[in-house]
Formats: C-alpha cells, structure tokens, sequence
C-alpha cells in the first residue's frame, strides 16, 4: 500500500503538461473532533491519491485544514468523497479565482498537533464560541460603520499586498502576536465597539474570534469564507469591490489579484511592485517582494551573498549547506536586514 509520494515535484510537473487537463485549486477546513487522525490521514491519502489530488493538508484532533489541486474531471467523485465523510459533508469548499494547474505539486497529508499554528492553549477558552459569521454584503455595510473597527487577522507579508480599505493590518510575523496586539489597543473598546475581522479564507478567524468573546469583547464578528469567499461573493452579485491589491495564498501562486492596486514596493529598490519571490539561493529562499528589473540584476536573490552562492556549481553549494538545517523556508517571513525597503 503506497501511503506516500514516490513522484518527485520535476515528474509531477511533467505529468500535469503532458495531461493537459484543468486542475481546480481549493481549500477548506473544518474544526471537528477527530478521533485517530492518523487513520483519517491514510484514508485521505489513499484515496486521493487515487484521484490524482495534490495538495498540502493538516489533519488534528481538533480538525482538518486543506489546500488542494484536483482535477477537474474528477471534482464530481472528489465532492461525493467529501459528503460521504459526515463531518465533511456539505463543508465549504474555496475556490480559487485564479487557476493554476500547478499550484501544488504533490500530496502532502500531514498528523499535526492543530490545524492552524495559533499558539494558544485551547482548554482557556471555548473554540465554538464564535463571532457571527457575514457574507460580503453585510461586511461591506458593517466595514462603512463608524464604530467599526475592522481588524486583518493576518500576518505582515500578507496584507503588505492587498488588504480591505481601512483595515488595520497588524505587523507581526505570527498569530498569536496579532491576538495581544489587537487586544491592547482595543482594551477599552470591548463593549462600544464591533470587531470585525477577516483573514484568508476564514479559518484563523474562527479562533480569533472565539478568543475575544472570552477576553470580553461584546460585538465581534468574522467575515464568513474570508477574501476568498468574499471575492467570489462580489463577483457573483455584482457587489462594490472594498479589497485592494492582491490576496496572498500558500501555493505556487503565491497571491491572487483581487484589484488593479498595486499597493506593496518591491523591497530591493522601492519602487511599487507586489509580486512575492523566493530567494534563488536554496539555503536562504527568503519570501520578499522583487520587482523584475531587480530580479534581473541581482540574479533573483536577496542579497549579493546569496547571488555567489547561488553562482557556485550545485554540489559546492550543497557542501556548504550541510549540517545547517532546513534550507527549504519557503514562507520564510519577509523581513531581513539585506533588504533595503523591508527591514
Ligand atoms: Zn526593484
Ligand atoms: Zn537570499
């Protein structure tokens, strides 16, 4: 029984070419309580592997969280999976706006300890105690409230490209740091004013919005399906667009336009540009934002080091990278000394 990838991400990408066959890009999540992940994993596993899906998940005992490449021939069988597992049935499925037949690349079902990195301790508070969930017209309304405060639950490298209009977009590099910030300059604002937040495509929001009904904050509410719900909502009912620039996303794509925008700089000459790279060089692969004039001269890296490492034949560059650790940092925060617009 083949419970893993034998393909590697070269052969995959050859194989999607030579099919040339639509893949959908989708994700969702679900918070539930899962037994045995692992089994739930191995399931999961075998048999979208059988439908030729690719993707990263995370399964927990508190739930699952997937982004997902699936064919789009096999999205019928795909769905009927879903439904026929009851706490998935009918789950919300995002999907994206831009297709990418390579978005993911391989299979990825991984047994982790939570399903959203949220460095919480979960028995402080009680997760389902959640805000109330508005689709993108009560949120376009609400967002225009003056006793909104509208908060992006996401971290620094992601609302820099694109962000709701008057949102404010807290420069912290994880979760966690957000839920303190927001806490403290909100403190006396618990009772007179709505909270309302938003991130990707919903998920961080279920537990942020959980955590400050328990620390007292009285109107709080989250953007069902987050941009990406929002966006298709928008497009659908032909309702006013209030996001601007881009929405950054975990696969190859990197990020989604969403407006014309363009609302980040490139980090290397400041000149705007809100196109995420990673370093060339395979023992940095720093997330920054470079435009293609600088992505020319500096031969797509960060830095001048990182251009003659990148410049040295394959096997001296593994020499050097021996013993050092996990090269493949591939969301890496976007911050670093060598970048003179993004310190
Ligand atoms: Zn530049
Ligand atoms: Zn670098």
């Amino acid at each position: 029984m083949q419970l893993y990838n034998t393909l590697s991400a070269k052969e995959r990408e050859a194989l999607i070419e030579e099919a040339g066959k639509d893949r959908l890009t989708i994700s969702f999540y679900k918070y539930a309580h899962i037994g045995n992940p692992q089994i739930l994993r191995n399931h999961l596993f075998l048999t979208w592997n059988g439908m030729e899906v690719l993707g990263r998940i995370y399964v927990a005992h508190e739930g699952i969280n997937a982004q997902l490449s699936v064919p789009a021939d096999n999205f019928k069988v795909f769905k009927e999976h879903l439904d026929s597992i009851s706490f998935l049935e009918n789950v919300r499925l995002n999907i994206a706006i831009e297709q990418d037949n390579k978005s993911f690349l391989k299979l990825k079902v991984k047994v982790r300890n939570k399903i959203v990195a949220d460095g919480l301790n979960d028995a402080t508070f009680d997760v389902t105690n959640k805000g109330i969930h508005v689709g993108a017209e009560q949120f376009n309304e609400l967002i225009e409230d003056e006793n909104t405060v509208l908060v992006d639950m996401r971290n620094h490298y992601e609302s820099e490209i694109g962000h709701f209009k008057n949102a404010v977009t807290p420069d912290v590099d994880t979760f966690r740091d957000s839920l303190d910030i927001i806490e403290q300059d909100l403190a006396e604002h618990k009772e007179d004013k709505k909270l309302v937040m938003y991130c990707t495509g919903g998920i961080r929001c279920e537990k942020a919005s959980a955590y400050y009904k328990h620390k007292g904050f009285k109107n709080v509410y989250q953007l069902e399906g987050g941009i990406i719900e929002y966006t298709r909502q928008v497009r659908e009912k032909q309702l006013e667009n209030k996001f601007l620039g881009k929405n950054f996303v975990f696969d190859h794509r990197r990020g989604e336009r969403i407006s014309d925008e363009v609302i980040a700089h490139c980090h290397q000459c400041g000149k705007p540009c809100d196109t995420h790279v990673n370093c060339a060089n395979e023992a940095c692969h720093l997330l920054f934002i470079q435009c293609e004039e600088c992505a020319e001269k500096m031969n797509n890296c960060c830095s001048v080091d990182c251009m003659e490492v990148h410049a040295l034949p394959y096997e001296e560059q593994k020499r050097l990278r021996k013993g050092k650790g996990a090269s493949n940092k591939i969301f890496k925060k976007g911050r670093s000394p060598v970048l003179k617009y993004k310190k």
